[in-house]
C-alpha cells in the first residue's frame, strides 16, 4: 500500500497511549489468548476434529482391523483358559465406561446437550451388562453364572450390551446439533436430567435382564439347532453397530464422534465371530481377541477425553500467564507515567500554593505592599503556565520513555505468538505454516511490544479467514533478510482481501470493518514499528487475502546470547 495515501498526521491522543502502554485495552484482551479461550468452543465433546486426529483414529482401527484380520485363521483355535480374564478385563471395562458416563454427564452439566445425555445413557447400560455378562458366564464368578445358570444366559447380556450400546450412540448422532430445549428434559434442571437418564438406562438394563430370566427369552442353547436364531441376532446386532458407525461417518464433526467411531468399531469383531461360528468358542483365540477389542473400546471415548482436557487446561493456564503478565505491563507503565506526571506537576503546584499564601499574608500587613503581592501573583500565573505545558507535554513524556529493547530472534517471536493463537486456529480449522530463511539475523527491539504487532497481524488474519468460509484455510508467516540490512517478516492469509476502501484506511486509526473491532491495532502497530525504525505495510490484497510485511533492522550484533534475554524479558 502507498505510504503516501496514509494521513501524515495521526490521531496522537491515542497513539500515545500505545506508547506507553504498548497495546490499547481492547487490542490485548481481543488480541491475547484469553479471548482465544473464550472463543474456544465451552465443551471438550464439541472441540472440532482436526485433520490430524482423523488421521490417528484412521491408523487405529487399520491396525485393529490388521489385527482381527491376521486372527481370523487361529479363531476357532483353543487358547489355554484362564478363568480370570473376563472377570478382570470386563470389571476394568465397567470402570471405564462408568467414568466416560461420569465425564458425558459433566460435559451436559457445563452446556446441556440432549446427544450427551442419550450416550451417557448408552455409556452406563454398556458398563452395567459387561459386569453382568460377567456374573452370568460359566466360570467367571460360579461354575454356572450367577443370574440366570444357564450357558445362554451370558450369551443374551452380550448381545443386550453390544445393541444397547449402539443404539445410544445413533440417538447421540441424531440428537447431537440438537438444543437443550427440544428435549423433554429441557424444563428440568441439569441435575435432574442427569438423574432421570441414569434412571432410565439402570430401568433398561434390569427390564432386559429380567425378561431374560423371567424366560420370556428363547434359549440360545449353543447346540446345532439353535445356532440360526443366535446368528440372526449376531446379524441384527452386527448391522445396527455398522449402522453407528456409517452414521457417525456421516455427521463427523467433533473429536468425540471422531474416537466413538473407534469405540463403536471394536465391538465388530467379537459380532462377526458370531455371526460365522455362531457364537465365538469360548477362551478360543477369537474370543481373547474380541474381549481385548472391548477392552480396548471401553477406554478410547475416556482417555481422548481426558487428553484433551488436559490440553485446555494447559491452553488456559498459559492464556492466564499472558493475561497477567500484559496487565503486570500496563498496570507497570501506568505507574510509571502516574508517578512521572505527578512529579513534574508537584513542583509547580507547591510553588502556586507558595505563592497565594505570601500574597494573603501581604494582605494582612500595614501598609500593603501591593509590588510584593503584584509580584506573588505574577510568579502563581507563571507556574500556572508552567502546569499547563506539562500536562500539555505528557504525550511527549510518554514518547521519551522507551521500551525495554533486547536482541530477539524473529522466528522464536513468531512460534511464541503461533503457541498464543494454537487454540483460534484449531477452531477455526485453519493450518499455519512459517518458513524462516537459514541464518536469519537478529534484530533489536522491544519483545513484548514486538510479539503484539505480530499477534496482531496473525489476528487479523484469523478473523478474515473465519468471516468467509473458503476452500483454503492457511496462515503463512515467512521471514527473511530483506534489503538494507533489514528482516522482513510477511504474514499471508488466505482470507477474503480487502475492498478499495478498506486498502486505503485500514491503517487510520479506529477504521474496523469488525462488529466488535476498535480499528486501533494496525495503527498502535505501524506506530510500534516505526518506533523500531522498520515500516508496516499492506504488501498486497486481492480475493487470495492479503500478505502484511514488517520489515525491522538488524541488530548491530546479533548473538544467541543476546536472545536469550528475549525469553527472559518475555517471561518476567
Ligand atoms: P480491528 O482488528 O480492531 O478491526 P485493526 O487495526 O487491527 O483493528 O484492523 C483494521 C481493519 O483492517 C480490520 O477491521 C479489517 O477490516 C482490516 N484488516 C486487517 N487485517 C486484515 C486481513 N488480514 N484481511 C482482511 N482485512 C484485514
Amino acid at each position: 500500500m502507498d505510504r503516501a495515501s496514509q494521513p501524515s498526521t495521526i490521531d496522537r491522543t491515542h497513539v500515545a497511549a500505545g506508547d506507553g502502554v504498548p497495546i490499547s485495552t481492547k487490542e490485548t484482551s481481543a488480541l491475547l489468548a484469553p479471548n482465544a479461550v473464550s472463543e474456544a468452543p465451552a465443551l471438550i465433546a464439541s472441540v472440532p476434529a482436526s485433520a490430524q486426529h482423523r488421521r490417528f483414529a484412521f491408523g487405529v482401527v487399520v491396525v485393529l482391523l490388521v489385527v482381527f484380520v491376521t486372527s481370523l485363521p487361529f479363531a476357532t483355535i483353543q487358547a489355554p483358559r484362564v478363568d480370570a480374564f473376563l472377570t478382570v478385563s470386563q470389571a476394568i471395562v465397567l470402570f471405564a465406561e462408568f467414568l466416560t458416563a461420569i465425564f458425558l454427564f459433566s460435559q451436559h452439566s457445563i452446556q446441556p446437550r440432549p446427544g450427551l445425555l442419550a450416550l451417557a445413557s448408552g455409556y452406563i447400560c454398556s458398563g452395567l451388562f459387561a459386569f453382568l455378562q460377567t456374573l452370568d458366564f460359566p466360570g467367571a464368578y460360579s461354575s454356572i453364572g450367577l443370574i440366570t445358570g444357564t450357558p445362554s444366559g451370558a450369551v443374551w447380556l452380550f448381545f443386550f450390551w453390544r445393541f444397547t450400546f449402539p443404539l445410544s450412540v445413533i440417538a447421540y448422532v441424531l440428537l447431537k446439533e440438537a438444543k437443550e430445549t427440544i428435549s423433554p428434559l429441557a424444563r428440568l434442571g441439569s441435575g435432574q436430567a442427569i438423574g432421570i437418564t441414569i434412571a432410565c438406562a439402570i430401568v433398561t438394563t434390569l427390564g432386559l435382564t429380567w425378561l431374560l430370566v423371567a424366560g420370556y427369552l428363547p434359549s440360545l442353547n449353543i447346540g446345532a439347532a439353535q445356532q440360526p436364531l443366535v446368528q440372526y441376532i449376531a446379524v441384527a446386532t452386527w448391522s445396527l453397530n455398522s449402522i453407528a458407525v456409517v452414521l457417525l461417518f456421516i455427521r463427523l464433526r467433533t473429536i468425540l464422534d471422531v474416537w466413538l467411531i473407534v469405540a463403536v468399531f471394536v465391538s465388530l469383531p467379537d459380532l462377526t465371530f458370531a455371526v460365522f461360528y455362531a457364537v465365538t468358542i469360548r477362551f478360543s483365540v477369537g474370543w481373547y481377541v474380541g474381549k481385548a477389542f472391548l477392552l480396548i473400546g471401553s477406554w478410547t471415548v475416556l482417555v481422548v477425553l481426558l487428553w484433551e482436557t488436559t490440553m485446555l487446561y494447559a491452553r488456559l493456564a498459559s492464556a492466564t500467564i499472558l493475561q497477567r503478565r500484559e496487565r503486570t505491563n500496563r498496570l507497570m507503565s501506568v505507574d510509571e507515567a502516574t508517578a512521572a506526571v505527578a512529579h513534574e506537576i508537584n513542583q509547580p503546584l507547591g510553588a502556586m500554593s507558595l505563592n497565594c499564601e505570601t500574597a494573603l499574608a501581604c494582605l494582612t500587613i500595614s501598609p500593603l505592599n501591593l509590588e510584593e503581592i503584584r509580584s506573588c501573583l505574577m510568579d502563581v500565573m507563571t507556574d500556572n503556565r508552567r502546569a499547563r505545558e506539562i500536562v500539555a507535554g505528557i504525550r511527549s513524556l510518554f514518547k521519551a520513555a522507551p521500551g525495554q529493547r533486547t536482541t530477539i530472534d524473529i522466528s522464536r517471536l513468531v512460534q511464541d505468538v503461533l503457541r498464543m493463537v494454537e487454540n483460534d486456529l484449531r477452531v477455526h480449522g485453519i493450518s499455519a505454516s512459517t518458513q524462516f530463511q537459514e541464518g536469519l539475523p537478529m534484530i533489536t527491539g522491544d519483545p513484548i511490544q514486538l510479539q503484539q504487532v505480530v499477534l496482531n497481524l496473525v489476528r487479523n488474519a484469523i478473523d478474515a479467514i473465519a468471516s468467509a468460509p473458503g476452500p483454503t484455510r492457511a496462515v503463512r508467516l515467512v521471514a527473511t533478510k530483506g534489503t538494507n540490512s533489514a528482516v522482513s517478516l510477511l504474514v499471508q492469509d488466505s482470507g477474503p482481501g480487502l475492498t478499495s476502501k478498506s486498502e486505503t484506511n485500514i491503517f487510520d486509526p479506529f477504521f474496523t470493518t469488525k462488529a466488535s473491532g476498535m480499528g486501533l491495532g494496525l495503527s498502535i502497530s505501524r506506530r510500534i514499528i516505526e518506533d523500531h525504525g522498520g515500516d508496516l505495510r499492506l504488501v498486497e490484497a486481492n480475493s487470495n487475502g492479503c500478505r502484511f510485511e514488517v520489515i525491522l533492522p538488524i541488530a548491530a550484533t546479533s548473538d544467541g546470547e543476546s536472545f536469550r534475554g528475549l525469553s527472559a524479558t518475555a517471561r518476567s
